[in-house]
């Protein structure tokens, strides 16, 4: 496994793999590796010839005030992990590689990126649209994977990528979970014991309205009180959204069906987590 930080080293890597026929899997992540990223991982491992890892905690992405400075970075346990996942290549280059001196041309999805997370994080997903579109051009990926963690992210990479049209498939994987069902996230680090057992919230909810979607409801609106009602009862939470819209478009929708999206942020103490499930759906 290679560890390189520098873009041209990575251009040509990527550029000799395309020429030897190799196809290229790429696993982007800001890092603190968990089995979510595992779960990407495995599957670049499965469907590509050249496993690219990228580990960078993109500045752009983060707002003033949010969480840049504090985010868990550990390289050393990062390529343990890698390494066991079959990773070839991990790319993670400075901020100053990534945005040097005069930088300041940004990639932006209109539309997708202003509801939900993109109201609470204004500017977050231009950030993120900027960065993947930067290591998409750097690592030269064929398949790309994505968690559907982040769903309205992954709706968003989608829309940039069939938008100006990239040559790379966007794969979206199931969101992976502890055992007693919290999504798992590099910022669960920060939830203290008692945090983490108020955290349980937000898949509990989730669960409740799924299981009331399978018994016949299909107003939006009931759903989003069932969801704010079950997480409002943690002293610890405290609602940041709670929304249904359509799966693809992420449209708000009045009447729910199998593809519609239930997506939550919920901050415990000062931690900010997402969750989210499409109804139809098993996670
Ligand atoms: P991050 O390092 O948090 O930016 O995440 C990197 C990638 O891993 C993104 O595509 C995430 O959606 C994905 N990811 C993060 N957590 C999970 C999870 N619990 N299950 C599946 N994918 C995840």
């Amino acid at each position: 496994m290679q560890l390189i930080t520098s873009i041209s080293k990575m251009q040509d890597i990527a550029r000799s793999a395309r020429a030897d026929g190799r196809r290229i899997a790429f696993v982007p992540t800001m890092g603190y590796l968990h089995e979510g990223h595992a779960s990407l991982m495995r599957e670049g491992r499965r469907c590509g010839d050249l496993l690219v890892l990228s580990i960078f905690v993109n500045p752009t992405q983060f707002g003033v005030g949010e969480d840049f400075d504090r985010y868990p970075r550990d390289m050393e346990r990062d390529s343990a992990i890698a390494r066991e996942c079959g990773v070839d290549v991990i790319f993670a280059p400075s901020a100053q590689e990534m945005y040097p001196v005069g930088f300041q041309t940004y990639v932006n999805v209109e539309e997708i990126s202003l509801p939900l997370c993109g109201a609470s994080r204004p500017g977050h997903f231009r950030g993120v649209t900027t960065v993947v579109c930067k290591l998409f051009n750097i690592v030269m990926p064929h398949v790309a994977l994505f968690g559907k963690k982040d769903y309205q992210q992954l709706a968003v990479i989608r829309r940039m990528a069939a938008d100006l049209n990239m040559p790379v498939d966007v794969v979206g994987m199931p969101i992976i979970r502890e055992p007693d069902g919290l999504a798992m996230s590099s910022r669960n680090k920060y939830l203290s014991p008692d945090e983490r057992t108020s955290a349980l919230c937000l898949s509990r909810s989730l669960q409740s309205a799924r299981a009331a979607f399978h018994a016949g409801e299909r107003e939006a609106e009931r759903l989003k009180q069932m969801v704010q009602g079950i997480v409002t009862l943690e002293p610890a939470a405290t609602i940041d959204y709670v929304e249904l819209r359509h799966g693809e478009t992420l449209e708000e929708v009045a009447t729910v069906d199998d593809c519609t999206l239930l997506a939550l942020a919920v901050r415990i103490g000062t931690t900010r987590l997402i969750d989210n499930c499409v109804l139809g759906e098993d996670d």
